[in-house]
C-alpha cells in the first residue's frame, strides 16, 4: 500500500490545467508554415502561357516515380509556352508522392512549385492521380488562357528575364487541336500508373 494513495492523482491534476493540444480539425484548420510542402501547382508566365516545357526532369528526380509527363512541340497556331516545347500531359500520383519537393528542385523553369494545400485524401485511386487540368494555376489579372501567341517582339529569354508582365493587348486564346485539348489526354489518368498498365510500361521502357 503506497504511503500517500492520493499522490498518484497529482499527474492528473497537473494535466488538467495544461494548455490543450487537441486540434478541432476540420472545423478549425490551423494555418501551415509558409514553406509547408503541399499539393503541387504548375505555374504560368504573367501573360498566361505555361512555364512547363515538358522536359521530364521532375519525373526523373522523383524517388517515388509519382510523375508522368509527355512533352510536345508548340506551333504558331497552338502555343502553350514561349519556347519550343510544352507539357502536353502532366500527372502526379498522390498515392505515391511523399511530398519531398525533389521535383521542384529539379524543375529548370520554376514551372513546378508546391502549395500549402494538404487535404488530399480521397476514396478512389483515379481521383488521386491529378491531371494537368487540376495542377495548372488559375488565371490572374492580365493573363489569357493558353494556347495563345507569344508576346509580339519578345523571345523565350525575355519571358525568363521578366520583360513580359501581362498579355499583349488583343491577345486571344487559340483553338486547341483535338489531340492537344487538356480534357482529351492520350490516356486517362487512372490508366497511366501501375505495373499492369500499358502506358506505364511504355514510360518505363522509354526511360
Ligand atoms: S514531391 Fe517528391 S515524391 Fe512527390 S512528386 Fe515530387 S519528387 Fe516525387
Ligand atoms: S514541371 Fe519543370 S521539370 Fe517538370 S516537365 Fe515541366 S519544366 Fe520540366
Amino acid at each position: 500500500m503506497p504511503e500517500n494513495p492520493l499522490g498518484g492523482f497529482g499527474v492528473t491534476f497537473k494535466a488538467m490545467f495544461k494548455k490543450r493540444l487537441t486540434e478541432q480539425y476540420p472545423e478549425y484548420k490551423k494555418p501551415t508554415a509558409p514553406r509547408f510542402h503541399g499539393r503541387h501547382q504548375l505555374n504560368r508566365h504573367p501573360d498566361g502561357l505555361e512555364k512547363c516545357i515538358g522536359c521530364e526532369l521532375c519525373a526523373w528526380a522523383c524517388p517515388a516515380d509519382a510523375i508522368y509527363v509527355e512533352g510536345a512541340d508548340n506551333t504558331e497556331e497552338e502555343r502553350y509556352s514561349p519556347g519550343e516545347r510544352y507539357g502536353r500531359v502532366y500527372q502526379i500520383n498522390y498515392l505515391r508522392c511523399i511530398l519531398c519537393g525533389l521535383c521542384v528542385e529539379a524543375c529548370p523553369t520554376r514551372a513546378l512549385t508546391m502549395t500549402n494545400e494538404y487535404e488530399l485524401a480521397d476514396s478512389s485511386r483515379a481521383s488521386l492521380i491529378y491531371t494537368k487540368e487540376e495542377l495548372l494555376a488559375g488565371l490572374d489579372e492580365g493573363m489569357v488562357d493558353s494556347p495563345h501567341a507569344i508576346f509580339p517582339g519578345m523571345t523565350e529569354k525575355d519571358y525568363y528575364s521578366g520583360l513580359v508582365t501581362e498579355a499583349a493587348p488583343g491577345t486571344v486564346q487559340q483553338e486547341p487541336h483535338s489531340k492537344n485539348k487538356l480534357n482529351e489526354p492520350p490516356q486517362p489518368a487512372e490508366t497511366t500508373f501501375g505495373p499492369d498498365e500499358p502506358a506505364a510500361a511504355e514510360a518505363v521502357r522509354e526511360k
